[in-house]
């Protein structure tokens, strides 16, 4: 596995361990080269994924890319990588699942908005803004008071929170 940060192509494994669901073995990584940690994740693909833009062009799937999407929606915020996994496993589950096997670029945007909703408000709102290319600012207005409307879904224990406001 190529360092991330130097390009050197000798890192070792630290340590291996599954995530807490099962569903992909972690490895802490470092290089030798450059003293750079990072970690990795081992998962299953189920199957190639295509996804199909508003241009009608088609490109495969790249989990790294959505993966990175989300990681610039929640910079600066802490929520544990392993629940953004779990979360970015369960849209990859959902795009496999759909279909033939190609999905609408569409799709896959609104299913990282509603995974960020249960994940974190902020996150959410900046990632909904990118998507969406919200132009004015009405547009924010209109999302932030959908998030305050909204409960939060209350089907899957771990999404459970206190509603923030009690105005309803
Ligand atoms: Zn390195």
């Amino acid at each position: 596995m190529r360092c991330p940060y130097c390009g050197s192509l000798d890192t070792q494994v630290k340590d291996s361990r599954p995530t807490d669901d099962s569903s992909s073995i972690r490895r802490r990584r470092i290089c030798p080269d450059c003293g750079g940690r990072f970690t990795t994740f081992e998962r299953v693909q189920l199957r190639e994924l295509t996804v199909v833009k508003r241009s009608g062009r088609r490109v495969p799937f790249d989990r790294d890319k959505l993966q990175q999407s989300v990681e610039v929606a929640l910079r600066k915020r802490s929520v544990d990588p392993e629940r953004v996994e779990r979360m970015i496993n369960g849209i990859v589950r959902q795009l496999e699942s759909m279909g033939d096997g190609e999905v609408p670029s569409e799709t896959v945007g609104e299913l990282v908005m509603e995974g960020l909703k249960g994940l974190d408000d902020v996150a959410y709102v900046r990632f909904a803004s990118v998507y969406k290319n919200f132009r004015e600012a009405k547009d924010f207005e209109e999302i932030l008071g959908k998030l305050a409307e909204e409960p939060e879904p209350e089907e899957t224990p771990r999404l459970k929170k206190k509603p923030a406001q009690s105005e309803q």
